[in-house]
């Protein structure tokens, strides 16, 4: 089984996504982490993000790069997102990813493009949301918890402007597959959302076993 989940950054769906491969006993994938990387590799190499060349350059990189929790920081993110816009970067990310969603095990992965790009025909696709507001406090509270000082206007305002970027580039922007459950997390706190989650995908399997009884 393939479960792809997307939205947009502090929705939740990092978290969800790791309950549910927990949950399903399924190899998980957090992609925006491999962006990350590409972020990170290019600021280390003195490149520039909005630089399709350089961003390429940057996309060889060592697997132990992705354990770096250096990778987390805001700073990185908003790399991420400005190299992840060129359409070089993306298809040279484009078979690790669908290597590790077609692997016999299934798989569950967490990104934008995921339901859209990457698996379009996983068997359950979610696209969790939440809004701005409620993103920017969860971000705030996070970078709080981990003694980085930052004010919440800031991070509102890098938030929409991470989402205007994944929304609007032109290759693989951050939508929701037309076959998309949406779960939105607004109200929610996490633990809610994660079990609204399993409960949708639940229902997912059941009703197309209910449709396909072989
Ligand atoms: O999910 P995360 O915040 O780690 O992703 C960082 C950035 O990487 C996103 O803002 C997005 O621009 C990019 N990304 C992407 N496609 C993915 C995953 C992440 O474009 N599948």
């Amino acid at each position: 089984m393939i479960i792809a989940v997307d939205g947009p950054t502090a929705s939740g769906k990092g978290t969800i996504s790791k309950e549910l491969a927990k949950y399903f006993a399924l190899p998980f994938l957090d992609t925006g982490l491999l962006y990350r990387a590409v972020g990170w590799t290019v600021s280390e190499q003195g490149g520039d993000a909005d630089h399709a060349a350089d961003a390429l350059a940057a996309c060889v990189f060592d697997s132990s790069l992705l354990d770096n929790p250096g990778l987390r920081s805001e700073a990185v993110g908003g790399l991420a997102s400005r190299v992840s816009v060129h359409p070089e970067v993306r298809r040279a990310l484009d078979k690790r990813q669908k290597d590790f969603a077609y692997q016999p095990a299934g798989a569950v992965l967490d990104g934008r493009d995921i339901g859209t790009v990457i698996a379009p025909d996983a068997d359950v696709k979610l696209f969790v949301t939440a809004s701005p507001e409620a993103r920017a406090v969860r971000r705030f509270e996070e970078m709080k918890r981990r003694g980085e000082q930052v004010g919440l206007e800031d991070i509102l305002a890098e938030i929409l402007q991470r989402d205007e970027r994944d929304k609007n580039r032109t290759t693989a922007p951050l939508k929701a597959a037309e076959d998309a459950d949406l779960l939105d997390t607004t109200n929610l706190t996490i633990d809610a959302a994660v079990q609204q989650a399993i409960a949708m995908v639940n229902a997912k399997i059941s009703g197309r076993r209910d449709k396909d009884p072989a």
